[in-house]
């Protein structure tokens, strides 16, 4: 049903703009890559035959009418920016998935009840700024002119980059959609994982999306001289803190979706010859359910107090981010399995670690999940890869999800 062929010429397509010596995209928010890049896309959706248009943040949407035009959309996309240096199907797939879909409501000539439409929103990953989702927060009626004030590199505000392409940042509000106007956000997106390849499956159904807690640990002993301070006299910051990160590991692995991740970690003083007096790290933790999440921060945070008890440490924990976990809606999870099942595919659950703009349409209405197999899992990367098959049945489920979906 889908054309694969031109799904993939369009992504490969995409893929020169943002180029980089190393074969690597970067398309950052509000620059001229990404501009290019809307075009490009803008151009498909108008030869598709969809209305097209641009709203307060940027977010550049393609509309198919229903039958009942003012009803509520169903709404499907993703993004079209990148990282630094990252891949070519982390945001393109779904954007480019979700237009090939419509296209094919095109072509058929089907009938649908509702409407839909294709949307590519304004920076989902949040590499300038180190704030991300503005377009589906826009959308989603979240943004905030606090949030304008984020800064890039180069110190330009997120609002002085919208007004240098010609938006309005006193009109982010115009961008927000009311309250039932939307029936159904679908994504399709790369697994950036490894499960569905070692389930030998193209695509997956997502269950949830995976919310990060961010924890600060800093532990407190004593520095000293490391020739002349005794074994039992000592209180070691850092063999503290290492009792404490393989704690984090194993009480991770006794659950079956919850990751733990120590990303950073300081010493000090940090001499060779002094045993450290201070040492701060970082706990990155994220399960798709929130009570296992907790149960798993309440286990690991007893055993650091039992840890730096024993080692006479002083231990505080900070709270750095507390982002809640996301369940994708039961109706279009069912409508997923379900077009799985018309094109021939077994439907696995499958469950997102990354952070997606549905997190953002949660709070605006039902949303969903389709996962493409990623090679190797490998993402954020310029060796990021999804075959040409995997894309078009990412595309092909979407095709039969929607068409449930707009049925009002
Ligand atoms: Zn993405």
């Amino acid at each position: 049903m889908v054309n694969q062929e031109r799904l993939w010429q369009r992504l490969m397509t995409l893929a020169e703009i943002g180029r980089q010596p190393d074969g690597g995209i970067t398309r950052l928010s509000f620059s001229p890559e990404e501009r290019a890049a809307k075009d490009t896309v803008r151009r498909w959706m108008e030869e598709a035959g969809l209305s097209v248009r641009e709203d307060a943040v940027g977010n550049l949407i393609g509309r198919r009418s229903g039958q009942q035009n003012d009803g509520p959309v169903v709404l499907t996309g993703s993004h079209l920016d990148s990282v630094y240096n990252g891949g070519n199907f982390d945001g393109p797939l779904g954007v480019l998935a979700a237009l090939e879909a419509v296209q094919c409501m095109q072509e058929t000539g089907v009938e649908t009840a509702l409407p839909v439409e294709v949307v590519a929103f304004t920076d989902e990953e949040g590499a300038r700024f180190r704030f991300g989702m503005i377009g589906s927060r826009g959308l989603a009626g979240t943004l905030t002119a606090d949030h304008l004030e984020a800064v890039d590199a180069n110190g330009v505000r997120i609002r002085d980059a919208m007004t240098a392409v010609g938006l309005n940042p006193d009109d982010i509000g115009q961008a927000a959609r009311s309250s039932g106007s939307v029936a159904a956000y679908v994504e399709v997106h790369i697994e950036q994982g490894t499960v569905l390849e070692r389930a030998n499956l193209p695509v997956g159904v997502v269950s949830g999306i995976a919310g990060p807690l961010w924890l600060k640990f800093s532990l407190r002993g004593q520095a000293g001289h490391a020739g002349t301070t005794a074994m039992d006299a000592r209180r070691d910051a850092l063999v503290g803190a290492a009792a404490i990160i393989q704690e984090i590991e194993a009480a991770c692995r006794q659950e079956v979706h919850t990751v733990g991740t120590v990303g950073q970690l300081t010493v000090e003083p940090g001499g060779v010859n002094i045993i450290p007096g201070q040492v701060e790290f970082t706990l990155d933790l994220r399960d798709v359910d929130a009570a296992v999440r907790t149960r798993v921060e309440q286990r690991i945070r007893t055993v650091a107090a039992r840890i730096c008890a024993d080692r006479q440490l002083d231990l505080s924990i900070a709270v750095l981010q507390d982002i809640a976990p996301v369940r994708c809606d039961e109706r279009i999870q069912a409508a997923i399995r379900t077009a799985c099942a018309q094109v021939g595919l077994s439907p696995l659950t499958v469950v997102s670690g990354a952070g997606h703009d549905g997190m953002q349409l949660q709070h605006l209405c039902p949303i969903g999940m389709i996962f493409v197999r990623s090679k190797d899992g490998v993402s954020h990367h310029p060796a990021e890869w999804s075959s040409p098959e995997d894309c078009a049945a990412g595309a092909e489920v979407l095709y039969h999800t929607l068409l449930q979906l707009s049925q009002g």
